[in-house]
């Protein structure tokens, strides 16, 4: 049987890359320090035998017994509210925490799969941002600790694909939502459906024409899994390219959730990107990759998962 390291597996997306993984027949190690996680997120898994979850923080040194086949780096703080409030961190899990990972892939002789991010690409001046647009970033703004470590992290891994010759895969990843996400953690799909659910205005940052492109999570879990199965080494977007301002989505949400239309603006955060839409192109020719669940259909399946959250 194939084993998988996966940090950050107590995470929204890490969790789901686990039981994707388990329902995949590999017997999976999580490794979290549960930081922005939750075990909540993994109770369903606490009697499977393929399961084991380690509580370690990834910056420390990593022994891993037995052999590993890959290994999927997933743990970063990863909402705007969560890495500003753990700037260190971040930087640290992105950096000292994708060589310690990196290391144990070389020491196992495994794959290495790294989360990375649409963010890499910054405040975007090129759209929809393909893989090799560079990005518009500021190192020393306060997202910079996100942006920059998800940079080098990169850098980190194609170094040593390049150098020791692993099997790398670099996936970056836009805007996820679906169950499983902290109702708290900040994020506008968070932030929209429990001000909705709870009768509060929805806070729209800026005038809210700045734009997103939201893919749900299963989409999303089954590029992971494409990508890391393929021989293809360069990053590669994941991501759903059905782009919307923040305002319409304020309104979908409204309309998803039957309320009424209650929203109100406040400042936008320094450095927030304008506009961000995959380019998918490259998934959907390496991988025959293409996201299939319509957006509305996926705020439907998370709406009623948040409110089930609520009641308790
Ligand atoms: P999340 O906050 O739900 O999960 C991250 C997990 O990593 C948490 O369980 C946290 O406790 C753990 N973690 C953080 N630092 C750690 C450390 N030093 N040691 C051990 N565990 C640590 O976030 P998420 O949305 O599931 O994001 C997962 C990954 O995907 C992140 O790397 C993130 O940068 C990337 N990503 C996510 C999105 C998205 O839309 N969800 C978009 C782009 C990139
Ligand atoms: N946003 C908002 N209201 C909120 C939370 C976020 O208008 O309560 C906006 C935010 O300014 C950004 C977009 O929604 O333009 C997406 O924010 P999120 O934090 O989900 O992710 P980002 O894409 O910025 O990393």
């Amino acid at each position: 049987m194939k084993v998988a390291v996966v940090t950050g597996a107590a995470g929204f997306l890490g969790s789901h890359l686990v039981d994707k993984l388990l329902a995949s027949d590999y017997r999976v190690i999580g490794i979290d320090n549960l930081i922005t996680g939750n075990l909540a997120n993994l109770e369903h898994l606490k009697h499977d035998s393929k399961f084991d979850l380690i509580i370690q923080d990834v910056t420390e040194y990593l022994n891993i017994p037995g052999k590993v086949d890959i290994v999927f780096h997933f743990a970063s703080p990863a909402s705007p509210i969560d890495y500003m409030e753990l700037p260190i961190q971040t930087l640290k899990v992105g950096s000292l925490g994708t060589y310690r990972t990196l290391g144990m892939a070389k020491g196992k002789n495994s794959a290495f799969c790294l989360a990375s991010t649409s963010e890499c690409y910054g405040d975007p001046l090129v759209h929809p941002q393909s893989e090799d647009y560079w990005g518009n970033v500021n190192p020393i703004g306060p997202r910079g600790v996100y942006d920059e470590a998800k940079r080098f992290a990169e850098a980190l891994t194609m170094a040593y694909h390049r150098v020791h010759k692993i099997p790398t895969y670099i996936v970056r990843i836009f805007n996820t939502f679906g169950p499983r996400m902290r109702l708290r953690d900040g994020r506008v799909v968070p932030a929209f459906i429990s001000q909705a659910l709870e009768g509060k205005p929805l806070t729209v940052f800026g005038n809210g024409s700045q734009t997103r492109s939201f893919c749900y999570v299963s989409d999303l879990i089954d590029g992971v899994y494409a990508l890391a199965h393929s021989d293809y080494h360069e990053p590669i977007n994941l991501g759903n390219p059905k782009e919307m301002t923040i305002l319409e989505f304020a309104k979908m949400i409204c309309k998803l959730t039957g309320v009424a239309e209650n929203i109100i603006f406040e400042p936008l955060p320094v450095d927030d990107p304008k506009q961000r839409k995959p380019d998918i192109s490259r998934a959907m020719r390496i991988l025959g990759w293409k996201p299939c669940v319509d957006l509305e259909e996926g705020l439907k399946i998370t709406i009623r998962w948040f409110k089930e959250r609520l009641k308790k």
